[in-house]
């Protein structure tokens, strides 16, 4: 067996009740069999057995009082994976569905994804499995402070910087930076995605679904193709969606759909205006977790309770909303559909399986990792904003997101032309992001 197949083994034994972190740590070591090949001192240094450790993983009780002064208690979570090339940085989500294996997968995700950027960050991730659905503000606010009055002790600007997931926006990163702020007594950049009156970066909020955006439009180019009068398939309707359907609209392509936890939207005048966009955020504001008022309030649109948009044809999918909404069921008739591009804007949207059949039937994909990481890239000019105790300007952010998006399918482009694996953006990007990350963990010792 060789050292990747031994690696895998250990890790599918050790971790047998955790299958999205499987599931994520199998995508990502075997697109790396022609790197280890070259790299017989990686076995030596048990380098894949460390990487697919966690540094570090705290897990804490979150108690809170609800509006009619019941206790509650829930499960907390920070999972600090890899901090070779940087403090450990990634989001906090809320969601019923948290546990260990959900927030290990996304930490392990993190770190390759980070690495992408080019910036100084290491990976990790955080949450709860805290429903936020029909939550008021008071308990919000009560869950928030009560979730950092215990990972304060864990985090800081130079040490791990959270942000925001699912169920995590700038409401709760505020809640969170006042606790953090009253326990520490520092005004530091300790979170991201935070208002702009203290210290929040202009255009981190719409900054994941731009990014998604301007990676498609590179993988688009590659084949001499554009934005510009294509139909789109989004999936989701909260913070990645808005910010995707933005930027999509700005560069003339049509999105067909949105969706949610109860259905999809078909608008066949696509979600196109600005009242459109707006409503998007008045259906995330509402709390309630449902897109159907969206056909209430635009009758020309079609609500389909209980269904994905996958079976909807368009030149272009962008799943926004959450992992494993497309298996391979969704994927076979996508391919019957003639699909040809996707983009991944949510994490691990698209099984193994399924990834694997779209490919063989010749779709171009877009891997999460790279498509999404212009969200943390910002969180990471964020950082320096902060440390620089300085404001950066909306044009200064969105230039410095488009460049890096360019680089990162650039440089994940070349990864994979280098191996011999052609245009190939999955293994190009787990190749590309590994690497750096592995020469700092080579350089660093048996740490
Ligand atoms: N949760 C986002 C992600 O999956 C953002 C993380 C961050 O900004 O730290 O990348």
């Amino acid at each position: 067996m060789s050292y990747l197949q031994n690696v895998l083994e250990q890790l599918k034994e050790k971790n047998a009740e955790q299958p999205e972190f499987i599931q994520a740590a199998t995508e990502v070591l075997t697109s790396l069999e022609p790197v280890i090949a070259q790299h017989p001192e990686y076995e030596k240094a048990a380098l894949l057995e460390r990487l697919v450790e966690p540094e570090r993983t705290i897990v804490f009780r979150v108690p809170w009082v609800d509006d009619n002064g019941k206790v509650h208690v829930n499960r907390g979570f920070r999972v600090q994976f890899n901090s070779a090339i940087g403090p450990y940085k990634g989001g906090l989500r809320f969601a019923p569905n948290v546990y260990l294996g959900i927030i290990k997968f996304l930490g392990f995700e993190q770190i390759f994804k980070n690495s992408l950027t080019g910036l100084p960050i290491g990976g990790g991730k955080g949450g709860a499995d805290f429903d936020p659905t029909g939550k008021s503000d008071g308990e919000i606010m009560r869950f928030c402070q009560s979730f950092m009055t215990e990972l304060y002790h864990h985090i800081g600007a130079e040490t791990d910087v959270p942000a925001g997931d699912l169920g995590v926006g700038a409401r709760e990163i505020s809640y969170m930076f006042g606790q953090y702020k009253r326990l520490k007594n520092v005004y530091e950049g300790v979170l991201t995605g935070k208002g702009l009156p203290y210290g929040g970066l202009s255009g981190r909020t719409e900054a994941t679904g731009y990014g998604v955006v301007f990676f498609a439009r590179e993988m688009l180019k590659h084949f001499g193709e554009t934005i510009e009068g294509k139909t789109v398939v989004v999936s989701g309707f909260g913070n990645v969606s808005w910010g995707t359907v933005q930027k999509l609209n700005h560069l003339g392509a049509k999105v067909l759909t949105i969706s949610g936890p109860d259905g999809y939207i078909y608008d066949p005048d696509g979600v196109s205006t600005k009242e459109k966009e707006d409503f998007m955020l008045e259906l995330r504001a509402s709390g309630k977790n449902i897109c159907a008022p969206y056909a209430e309030k635009f009758p020309n649109a079609k609500f389909f309770p209980g269904e994905k948009p996958w079976g909807v044809k368009a030149d272009l999918y962008i799943p926004c909303a959450t992992q494993n909404e497309i298996g391979m069921k969704e994927a076979e008739v996508m391919v019957k559909n003639g699909c040809k591009f996707i983009c991944e804007a949510a994490n691990m949207p698209t099984t193994n399986d399924a990834m694997a059949y779209l490919m063989e039937n010749g779709v171009v994909f877009g891997p999460a990792k790279a498509a999404n990481a212009g969200g943390v890239a910002c969180s990471c000019i964020e950082m320096g904003q902060n440390a620089g105790h300085t404001v950066f300007s909306p044009e200064q952010v969105y230039e410095q997101l488009e460049k890096i998006m360019i680089n990162i399918h650039d440089n994940a482009a070349a990864a994979s032309e280098k191996y011999g694996l052609g245009y190939n953006l999955v293994a190009g990007a787990n190749i590309a992001g590994f690497q750096k990350v592995a020469d700092a963990m080579m350089a660093q010792g048996i740490v």
